[in-house]
């Protein structure tokens, strides 16, 4: 559904952040990219959601090349690890945003809104502003905004980075919750090894632009390929 086809990036035209990237994933499968900080996770999502050019090579949703489609036009929702909600607007209008720049119809956008609140538990926090809400509610409000004008891609850049412990392991199956009820293509960053193992149907253990295996967390645990993929998912195990 999404094909990343030797994928190639460069910043300033010498070194390659991004060296050689392939990866297929199937339509509905929540995929994590893993790897140390500068690895090149951030800027594959970036790539895919239109806001790098791509140096070299082909990336396509749905047998698509996607080059030319502007961002706005993708179809892909994002969250990132600080919320970004606009401070000055109160929840549901946060969550109206997206619809009111595609021009909804305010009946419907007010529906939207409404189940929205309520697919992530926050129904009486419409009039609120982001300021007045927990890290945790904020995310979950961040997560129902990417959400809202349905997307079949979701892009979560480690979105719950800024969290705690136990509102993290919260989050990870209020996230897989919502996967498994929407069915959306997940495509997640972390630089955590347990939070990769429990959400994802499938690994890329990425280091230094190059992906080092790409598989399900069993199979990368039991049978990794290198000895940078069996250190980095030993790690905190
Ligand atoms: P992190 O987990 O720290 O976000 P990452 O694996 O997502 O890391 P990227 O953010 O994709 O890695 O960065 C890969 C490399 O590209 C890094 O060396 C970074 O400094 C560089 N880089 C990222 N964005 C830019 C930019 N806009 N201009 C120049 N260099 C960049």
């Amino acid at each position: 559904y999404v094909r990343f086809v030797d994928v190639k990036k460069s910043y300033d035209q010498r070194s390659l952040v991004v060296k050689n990237f392939n990866l297929d994933i199937r339509k509905g499968e929540f995929v994590t990219l893993l790897g140390p900080s500068g690895s090149g996770k951030t800027t594959c999502l970036m790539m895919l959601a239109g806001f790098e050019d791509v140096t070299s090579g082909q990336i396509l949703v749905n047998g698509q090349a996607i080059t030319n489609v502007a961002p706005y036009n993708r179809n892909i929702g994002m969250v990132f690890q600080h919320y970004a909600l606009f401070p000055h607007m109160t929840v549901a209008e946060n969550l109206a945003y997206p619809l009111v720049v595609r021009k909804l119809p305010k009946e419907e956008i007010s529906r939207r809104v409404a189940e929205s609140l309520a697919l992530v538990e926050l129904d009486n926090f419409g009039k609120r502003y982001p300021g007045h809400l927990s890290g945790g509610q904020k995310q979950r409000v961040a997560l129902a905004r990417s959400l809202i004008f349905e997307p079949s891609i979701v892009l979560m850049d480690e979105p719950l980075g800024a969290l705690d412990k136990n509102l993290r392991e919260q989050m990870q199956l209020e996230i897989k919750r919502l996967h498994e009820a929407i069915g959306f293509t997940a495509i997640y960053v972390t630089h955590d090894q347990t939070e990769a193992l429990t959400m994802s149907d499938r690994i890329a253990v990425f280091n230094d632009g190059v992906v080092q295996q790409c598989a399900a967390p069993d199979v990368l645990y039991e049978r990794p390929e290198n000895a940078f993929v069996a250190d980095f998912i030993g790690e905190n195990n």
